[in-house]
């Protein structure tokens, strides 16, 4: 099948093109130009064509309450996995054509299915289950027998060199697309703090090599200084959160060619409507510990040149303005809070994946035809985003 979607503006995950056509056949972009020819064309008049965007930091768990702990333990991790097809859906018609999860067993299984075709879901890149040390951020709750955390998928729990040597290679043999570290503790686990450094250098080395001989890469969840400098030293590819970074470490980021995920949709979920949503008191109290850190260090980030990935953190339905579904609203946040411009918080959302390896996010010939419709002109005014009229994954019409 060979059709041109033809708009007013296209932005092809980089730049604003003098364009106003591509070429899609067979699921794939040919060619963007201009008033290109053909038999099939699919005039949007006034319309913003982009590419699909990918969120970059996504828990696929199906889970209902910012009550995690609860949820994973009195629930059936089957009847979980089944109550996030609903969530593909969503994802899709809020433009995200892609998600990246970084932590969860769900998403290996969802993924083999979308791509099987019993699904129909945005393409998924998993981490399958985290790496997580003893005491760490990958145990919510650190009165639970430690057991409890690994039978229910939440962390593979590993101490010393050779334990994360295991860890890291049996998270690839479960089907993990890269890898989840954590490298501080973090605000939803119980007992440690954010600004806590977790794992050692040796240790995350240790499976940032197996990563790297599998092919793949290591991104790390970090809040605190410490632990960002140990990843970053370390050859971790991503940094998720960084909301305690100081300028020193941004400097060294930038020097590791390192990318920065700063999930601003998670903490300001958790600090407007957290209480009302279940979370516990330990994670209401750390969330205002970090909460100031993002909105420094992300202009930082910004000016020293870091490459910025739109990833919202979410991981439970809230019925809120900050849900799954209108994972849109990072990129309304990056411009907010990050003192980025549309154009910057749309590229975090499109091409700038292509520096950590996901050939996505462009409106250029040979990716795949994921393409946005959208009402208005989001690169002038960034709340457009949410007006999504079209969406095209891999060259279907998805809405
Ligand atoms: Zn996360």
């Amino acid at each position: 099948m060979k059709y041109v979607i033809k708009g007013k503006t296209l932005f092809d995950g980089n730049n604003i093109l003098n364009a106003n056509s591509v070429l899609v056949e067979d699921g794939i972009i040919r060619e963007v130009g201009n008033n290109i020819k053909s038999d099939d064309i699919r005039e949007y008049k006034d319309a913003f064509i982009m590419p699909g965007m990918i969120d970059a930091h996504i828990h696929l768990t199906g889970a209902k309450s910012g009550n995690l702990i609860m949820e994973s333990l009195i629930e059936d991790p089957n009847a979980k996995l089944l109550e996030t097809i609903p969530w593909l859906d969503k994802l899709l018609k809020a433009g995200f054509t892609t998600v990246r999860d970084c932590g969860g067993t769900n998403a290996i299984y969802l993924r083999d299915a979308i791509r099987k075709g019993y699904l129909t879901g945005p393409d998924i890149i998993a981490a399958g289950k985290p790496l997580s040390q003893t005491f760490g951020h990958g145990e919510f709750s650190h009165t639970i027998p430690i057991k409890w955390n690994e039978d229910r998928g939440m962390s593979q729990i590993c101490d010393g060199v050779d334990e994360c040597i295991k860890g890291a290679r049996t998270v690839l043999r479960q089907g993990g697309d890269f890898i989840k570290i954590f490298s501080t503790g973090g605000v939803l686990s119980q007992k440690d703090r954010p600004d806590q450094e977790q794992f050692t250098i040796e240790e995350i080395k240790a499976i940032v090599n197996e990563a790297r001989k599998s092919g793949t890469y290591v991104a790390a969840h970090a809040h605190g200084d410490q632990g960002i400098k140990n990843a970053v030293v370390s050859g971790v590819k991503t940094i998720e959160h960084a909301t305690l970074a100081s300028d020193k470490t941004l400097k060294l980021m930038a020097e590791y060619s390192v990318s920065l995920t700063p999930t601003l949709s998670i903490q300001e979920l958790l600090v407007k409507y957290g209480k009302q949503l279940g979370v516990s008191a330990w994670g209401l109290q750390k969330i205002t510990d970090v909460i100031d850190g993002i909105k420094h260090v992300l202009p930082k980030a910004k000016e020293l040149g870091i490459n910025i990935l739109c990833g919202t953190d979410l991981g439970f339905e809230t019925g809120k303005d900050i849900d799954i579904g209108k994972n849109w609203n990072e990129l309304i946040l990056m411009t907010k809070y990050g003192d980025m411009s549309p154009i910057d918080a749309l590229r975090s959302a499109t091409g700038n994946v292509n520096n950590i390896g996901i050939h996505k996010g462009r409106l250029s010939a040979d990716y795949n035809a994921d393409i946005l419709v959208i009402d208005g002109n989001p690169s002038e005014n960034i709340s457009d985003i949410s007006r999504i009229n079209h969406v095209y994954l891999g060259g279907k019409e998805v809405l």
